[in-house]
Formats: structure tokens, sequence, C-alpha cells
């Protein structure tokens, strides 16, 4: 059964309410700009407050290489379970699958800025952002990962669901939502490493070039993933950037 044509449309109609709910992808449909805290960013170094050492990335990338393939396996190694954080499943009849997954798309959740490092409150987080998507309809939280200031990675959508958090971009995507509001204060050196890493890791699982790691501001208007991350996302990427060598 094709739902495709359906879900489309239903995303399309769901747009127009978009901006009721939390969460980045609650403002591609209109490619609202975020509000800004006011922050500047003076000149700041993204990488003021990143540790030197990317061991736990790559230990992450080591382990799911020793643990190989297998698509729909989860919870993965260094992924912690949806069930940590949510007791819903995804609406599968509202879910199409993903197919082969040849990009990836990083965003910020674009709510009020998030530094804890507090486990119960990124659990707390993801089932805001949950709710606020399950709320427009969706089949369930949009993204399929997410990173925490802590550098925890958490399990959201199963990967076996496309995504919804690119518009009319969501077929063959991975989402990666990295928790916080980068436009109002920088993402964190532990989130920053645990980024780069588990990037490198999907890029490696699933055969996907560094051309094809996007922001969602390289695929649609918005202003997610945020000045700060936007920045670091094209630094890391670049020919000596720590993603590019990973
Ligand atoms: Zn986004």
């Amino acid at each position: 059964m094709n739902q495709q044509p359906r879900r489309e449309a239903l995303l399309w109609v769901l747009g127009g309410l978009a901006t009721l709910a939390g969460g980045c992808a609650s403002r591609r449909a209109s490619g609202e700009p975020l509000v800004s805290g006011g922050n500047s960013e003076s000149g700041e170094g993204i990488h003021a407050d990143a540790p030197a050492s990317s061991a736990r990335g790559e230990e992450l990338l080591r382990e799911w290489r020793e643990r190989g393939t297998g698509h729909a396996a989860s919870p993965m190694s260094g992924v912690i379970p949806r069930s940590a954080w949510t007791r819903e499943g995804t609406i599968e009849r509202l879910a199409n699958p993903l197919g082969r997954v040849n990009r990836i798309t990083v965003h910020h959740d674009g709510m009020n800025a998030f530094t804890s490092t507090r486990e119960a409150d990124s659990r707390q987080r993801l089932e805001q952002i949950r709710r606020g998507h399950v709320g427009q309809g969706w089949a369930d939280i949009g993204y399929h990962f997410a990173v925490d200031p802590a550098g925890r990675i958490f399990e959201g959508r199963p990967l076996r669901f496309q995504g919804a958090h690119v518009k009319d971009n969501n077929e063959n995507n991975v989402g990666v939502l990295v928790l916080g509001n980068f436009m109002e204060t920088r993402p964190t050196g532990s989130a920053l490493t645990t980024l780069d890493g588990f990037l490198s890791n999907l890029m490696s699982r699933f055969g996907v070039p560094l051309g094809r790691v996007y922001t969602h501001q390289e695929l649609k208007a918005t202003a997610c993933p945020g000045t700060h991350l936007q920045r670091y996302m094209v630094e890391t990427r670049s020919r000596t950037g720590r993603l590019a060598r990973a």
C-alpha cells in the first residue's frame, strides 16, 4: 500500500498549523525565522568549549563497525533506546518506510535554550517534542536520533520509518537532532564530539558521502539548526574539519 501521496498531502495541510507546536520541524513549512534571544555572536569561536579528544565518537564508530549492519536493529550500541523516554510507539499507519538511507540532516529543536546535562531533562524534552509532533498529526517524533548537551544519543523515530524533519525531503533521509536552540546558545563540546562521531558512524554504516550530510537550512528555508550549530557544521565538514577527517 502506498500511503505517500496521502501522507504528503496531510503534511502540507498540517504545515499551516505547525507554528503552534515546538520543535524545529514545526517551522519548516513557513520558514518562519526563529526568535533570537538577543545573543550576539561576539566573534566567539565555536570550538571554545570543545574538548580536544573525540575519543567517545571514535569509540562509538568502532562499536558500530564491529557490530555490523542491521538496518532495523534497535536499540543500537551507544544509543539510548526510545523506551527510556517514552512509553508510546510510532503510529505505524501514518508512517512510511525509510528505504535505503542516502542522506543525513542535522537539526536543533529551536525551543528554549537548553544546557542541562541531566538525562531526565533530556528525556522530558524529547517527550515534549514527540507530543508536539504527534499533536500535529504526525506518526511520531520527527527525528531518528537526538544528541543531548552531555553527549548522549537517544533513539527517536525508529530507523525503519521515514522521518518528518525536512519538508518534501524526508525520503531516505536520517534526521539527527541536537537538543537546544543554537540561535541562542552554542552547542556544548560534548554534544559536538558525539555528533561528529555519530555522523561519521552513520555515514560509514549507510555509505553516505560527506557531501550528503546536510543541515536543515541547506535543504529548506529555515533558521534550523541555528547560527551556532550551522557555523560548526560548515567547519566540521570542511577539508580540515573533524567530521571530514573522521
Ligand atoms: Zn530542523
